[in-house]
């Protein structure tokens, strides 16, 4: 077995006998090294974007230093659901490894298959014109760093 699925089945049992939230455990690594690792804690944080993956890449960016993971390597113990694989993008992390898939995360009661399906139905556009004028603002600021 993987060594650091192993750490990330730690994370995630951690985390369910403690009441955080769901089985989701992770761990980031860099170089062979673990430089981040976290737990689903949307129960203890109330909050539902604190899964596990979103928890790792907090840590891992804050023990770099950086909001760039280039270079690491994700381990989570289940596919990761929208929210997260657009973070794991926005972290440029090039590789993840999971271990349950989503149709195991339904079986066990969690929504995600609903998210991969379901059409964006909920948003509209309103204010472009004054939305565009902070993203020409943003522009014209010299010096920024990209994304
Ligand atoms: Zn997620």
């Amino acid at each position: 077995m993987d060594r650091f699925m192993e750490i990330a089945i730690e994370e995630a049992r951690k985390g369910i006998h403690a009441g955080h939230g769901g089985p989701f455990g992770c761990v980031i690594v860099k170089d062979g090294e673990m430089i981040g690792r976290g737990h689903n804690e949307v129960i203890l944080q109330k909050d539902p974007t604190c899964h596990g993956e979103i928890m790792a890449i907090h840590n891992a960016c804050k023990n770099l230093g950086s909001f760039d993971l280039s270079d690491c390597e994700l381990y989570t113990t289940a596919e990761p659901c929208p929210m997260c694989l657009g973070a794991i993008r926005w972290a440029n992390i090039r590789k993840v490894y999971y271990g349950c898939n989503i149709s195991d995360t339904d079986s066990i009661g969690f929504r995600d298959q609903q998210f991969y399906t379901e059409p964006a139905d909920i948003l509209e556009e309103i204010d472009r014109k004054e939305c565009l004028e902070l993203f020409r603002e943003y522009h014209d600021i010299e010096n920024k760093i990209g994304y």
